[in-house]
């Protein structure tokens, strides 16, 4: 390689209030377009922003998830633009005092874990939505987002590649729904990201002229649009043609980015600070308040699950990917002894249960302290494995509590030897054949003899008396032979 690709991300993400920055007009996603807007965030003339309180309280938590420092002193200022979506013809957005900067996050890499920086998160309201296609000669506007809070994270060019780019977009996205403070949901464009990418040649230091690629609302997205951009530079460079500092419009459908306009700067902006509201102030304790409500966050689970738990990366990552799913096996392995088995009763049981009703993990019809129950029964020897899947199967059906199906299907385990003896017995009697081959030397036939035993036993039998006892049966008739 001739390049080294740098790349920095500006990550816009909604936040989940019930109601829009300024005004009190819901921001729930869809509905008829411009049904959801008021004069405010229409910006009628005459009318008066007021600062949504949970809008700043959820910033400074995702600035504490994602190791921020909160500045103490901060303010809204006007950024001045012209363009259909945005009534007002100004964002209300934050130019040099941001609510949160200086954090970061640890990614792994194939050379292993690298510190991304964040160099500040700051606040600021969402523009409408313009529909060009429906009609030839013009344009629609909906204002149901107009006003819908947003925080815009920035890196520094600290990225290398579209899969250091991709780790850390879902890093930074589990990180904020943990916090609760976003939905991340990409496919509606709650979550989108502008993609700033440079190359230059191997050994030297300045960094390369960048281009910039807006709103683009996929990680798989993000990913091809820097490697398409990488690609592009290279070819452009190699011809010896310098790249032209610009904003590009990525196609995801084409796979291709086409110049949309030159690179505007901040003073094209003429950025002042926003008269119509409060600057902001913290104090420390209520920073401290608000680090104090985040959860437990899926980095310090991580660690958790692998290194108290045992689990694999492989299980730990797929637990974490939802926040039901983990919080759902934190209160199940709360109730049992032995976390990894609950965590591989979860995977392998409920998900596939999941996955063949196409429920999400917020479905599921009992919580995990009552599979927590269920699991403990098998750990404490009062059901089988086998049974447990039934009882699972039939908890999903009826909402019924798992002791009240152990009772009413008589799932209760058989650790009587005697009871296990007479059904051995029988089997043993009624499979000569089987027998036969095993006493000749062919060891595969007691699974298959152990298989007839559980199911006379009705999947009731304990296993290791099950097993027990007809291998010491048939060591008595190998004797007697
Ligand atoms: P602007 O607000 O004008 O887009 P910023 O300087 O705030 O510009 O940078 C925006 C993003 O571009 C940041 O994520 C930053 O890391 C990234 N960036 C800056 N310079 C480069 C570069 N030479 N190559 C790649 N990314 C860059
Ligand atoms: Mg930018
Ligand atoms: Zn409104």
């Amino acid at each position: 390689m001739k390049y080294i690709p740098t790349i920095g991300l500006e990550i816009h993400c909604e936040l989940s209030t019930r109601s829009k920055i300024f005004c009190d007009c819901p921001v729930s996603f869809g509905g008829e377009p411009n049904t959801r807007c008021c004069p405010v965030c229409t910006g009628m003339p005459g009318t008066l922003p007021v600062l949504n309180k949970k809008a700043v309280e959820y910033i400074v938590k995702a600035g504490l998830a994602l190791n921020c420092e909160i500045n103490e002193f901060s303010k809204l200022d006007r950024k001045n633009y012209f363009y259909p979506d945005l009534p007002k013809a100004y964002q209300i957005s934050q130019f040099d005092l941001p609510i949160c900067k200086n954090g970061g996050l640890t990614i792994n890499t194939p050379e292993g874990e690298k510190f991304i920086r964040i160099e500040r998160i700051h606040l600021e309201e969402d523009a409408g939505k313009l529909l060009h296609d429906s009609f030839d000669r013009y344009s629609l506007a909906d204002y149901n987002r107009c006003g819908v809070p947003l925080i815009e994270i920035v890196t520094k060019p600290d990225l290398s590649s579209s899969e250091e780019a991709r780790e850390f977009v879902e890093k930074v996205r589990l990180m904020l729904l943990y916090s609760g403070v976003s939905d991340c949901r990409m496919e509606e464009g709650s979550m989108r990201a502008d993609v700033n990418v440079s190359i230059r040649p191997v050994g030297t230091d300045e960094l390369g002229t960048r281009t910039e690629m807006k709103n683009i609302n996929s990680i798989r997205g993000i990913a091809r649009s820097i490697d398409a951009e990488i690609q592009r530079q290279t070819e452009l460079l190699e011809e010896g043609i310098r790249i032209t500092q610009e904003t590009r419009r990525w196609d995801d459908n084409k796979g291709e980015s086409k110049t949309m306009r030159s690179k505007e700067d901040a003073h094209d902006y003429r950025y002042f600070p926003e008269p119509d509201v409060v600057p902001i102030s913290f104090k420390t304790e209520d920073i401290e308040a608000l680090r104090q409500s985040l959860p437990e966050l899926p980095n310090k689970r991580f660690e958790k699950y692998t290194a108290l738990f045992g689990l694999s990366e492989a299980d730990t990552n797929l637990l974490l990917s939802s926040v039901s799913l983990s919080n759902f096996f934190e209160t199940t392995a709360q109730e049992c002894a032995n976390p990894k088995a609950a965590a591989n009763f979860i995977i392998v049981e409920v998900l596939r249960r999941l996955n063949d009703t196409g429920l999400s993990a917020e479905d599921i019809p009992f919580g995990g302290n009552v599979l927590g129950r269920l699991i403990k029964m098998v750990e404490n020897e009062e059901i089988t494995a086998a049974n447990a899947k039934k009882v699972l199967a039939e908890m999903f059906e009826t909402v019924k509590e798992p002791e009240a199906i152990v009772a009413e299907k008589g799932y209760k385990i058989i650790n009587d030897t005697g009871e296990v003896e007479a059904t051995v017995k029988e089997i043993l009697a009624n499979n000569e054949k089987a027998v036969a081959e095993y006493l000749e030397g062919k060891e595969k036939t007691f699974g298959f003899l152990m298989g007839q035993c559980s199911r006379a036993l009705a999947g009731r039998g304990n296993p290791k008396i099950v097993q027990d006892v007809l291998r010491s049966q048939l060591n008595k008739l190998k004797e007697g032979k």
